[in-house]
């Protein structure tokens, strides 16, 4: 591995500004993910040419601590052994077959001994395909049509969903996008989150009409905003007492948060839930799942349709199972700590220099708000001083720290995030806080 060659800002990343431009003619906005691009902070996205536990390295040689993690499913640090072992012995048997095979049993059969309330799972391949068909399945068994969201919350680019969508939508400052239809979007209901109030007040407004509430478990694409105690029972109360299915979406938290997600935090039985991220080991393998009788809906075994041509595949389920069994207790006990640490040297740093901020956390997902106030939705989280993020992010990216390009995201930290890891966090930190504190809206 190249040296960091890391200087101080402002710097340079000729390779990878050669490589966004070359992207930028073949491809819209030089990136296949809005917020890779950097729009919310500018300069140069930086393309990636391999990974190390907690390190990333760009196309300019650059190493960087990275606090993505591909958003989250990097939960074993990049290039984990075991899970590349994995991945080689089933890439050498074939790449897809179009029939079920042993690895996508095994790979539901984990996710069901994990996770109480699934009794019955079925596999696809992103997060979006997952609360798409986890929807369309609440409505056909409901028999009814509206849906209840939360502004902030982001359930995938599903068009019903892309009402108040948070981050990336967020950070692009969209109120909606083009392209999805009135009548896609007129059944989606969008209420505050964390307003349990508003969510009985849509219930009484429509009886008898609506599906479903769907929720993030605990939101992260609004930066990280919490459940207040009790909102969670309170939705699974009120969807059972109107006959609506409580749907949560554990794509960012599920076997993220504990070993069984943010179920295994509040305890809360959903009906349905969905899942991706950490469950694909860094590939493309997503699920949702939760009561038989309500997974007995979907074909064949029922009436709603669903499928995909790459579901379960054997290299994304070979993975995402190798993954899944190295995460025990333990391992999430390191990933909190690591958490905890961090959370600790931002608001050390932070307040050193005075900059008004809150850092939140859902177990060892954390981010930072530049606001001392408490973020419990998402306009809370609009009102934060996002234009301190940008030079606090370009300052940590000099000095060869990853964070999410945007105010609005979580921050994701692994098992591989050791002792040097954090050093360099922490030597970075000051003169990130110090470039924070000197900005100006
Ligand atoms: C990432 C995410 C999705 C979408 O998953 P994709 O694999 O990107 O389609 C859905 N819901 C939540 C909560 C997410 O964080």
């Amino acid at each position: 591995m190249a040296e960091a060659n890391n200087t101080p800002y402002p710097y340079e990343a000729p390779v990878s500004q050669g490589l966004f431009d070359r992207a930028s003619v073949v491809t819209p906005g030089g990136v296949n993910s809005p917020v890779r691009a950097f729009r919310a902070v500018g300069g140069t996205p930086r393309f990636m040419v391999s990974g190390t536990g907690p390190y990333l390295t760009d196309a300019d040689g650059r190493e960087y601590v990275d606090l993505v993690c591909s958003w989250g499913p990097m939960i074993l640090g990049h290039s984990h052994p075991e899970v590349i072992a994995a991945v080689q012995a089933a890439v050498a048997r074939g790449t897809s077959f179009g029939t079920p095979g042993e690895g996508e049993v095994a790979l539901a059969e984990e996710i069901v001994d994990r996770i109480a309330p699934v009794e019955q799972v079925r596999l696809v391949s992103s997060g979006t395909e997952a609360t798409m068909s986890a929807i369309r399945l609440a409505r056909g068994f409901t028999g009814r049509a509206k849906v209840i969201k939360f502004a902030g919350c982001y359930h995938g680019h599903v068009d019903a969903l892309l009402a108040a969508a948070g981050s990336g939508v967020a950070t692009f400052g969209l109120p909606d996008t083009p392209g999805v239809t009135g009548a896609q979007a007129g059944d989606t209901i969008v209420l505050p989150y964390n307003d349990i109030e508003a969510v009985r007040a849509a219930f009484a407004a429509h009886p008898g009409e609506i599906a479903c509430v769907i929720t993030e478990a605990s939101p992260g694409n609004m930066g990280v905003v919490p459940p207040r105690d009790g909102f969670n029972a309170g939705l699974k109360a009120v969807c059972q007492e109107n006959g609506a299915l409580y749907i949560s979406d554990e794509v960012m938290t599920g076997f993220r948060t504990s070993k069984a997600g943010w179920f295994g935090v509040d305890g809360v039985v959903p009906d349905l839930m969905t899942f991706g991220k950490v469950m694909g080991g860094g590939f493309p393998a997503a699920a949702f799942g939760g009561r038989a009788d309500v997974m007995a809906h979907l074909a064949p075994a029922g009436p709603v349709y669903q499928a995909g041509t790459l579901s379960g595949n054997p290299i994304a389920t070979a993975a995402g199972l190798a993954q899944l069994r190295l995460l025990g207790d333990a391992e999430y006990g390191v990933v909190d700590a690591v958490s905890e640490q961090l959370r600790g040297l931002v608001t050390e740093a932070l307040s050193k220099e005075g900059v008004a901020h809150r850092v939140q956390n859902a177990s060892n997902m954390f981010s930072v708000f530049f606001t001392e106030d408490e973020v419990k939705d998402y306009d809370d989280a609009k009102a934060q001083e996002s234009f301190r993020f940008t030079p606090f992010f370009h300052s940590m990216l000099a000095q060869g720290v990853y964070l999410p390009p945007s105010a609005f995201e979580s921050w994701f930290v692994s098992t591989a995030h050791d002792e040097r890891a954090v050093e360099r966090i922490a030597a970075a930190l000051p003169a990130a806080a110090r470039a924070a504190a000197e900005a100006t809206a």
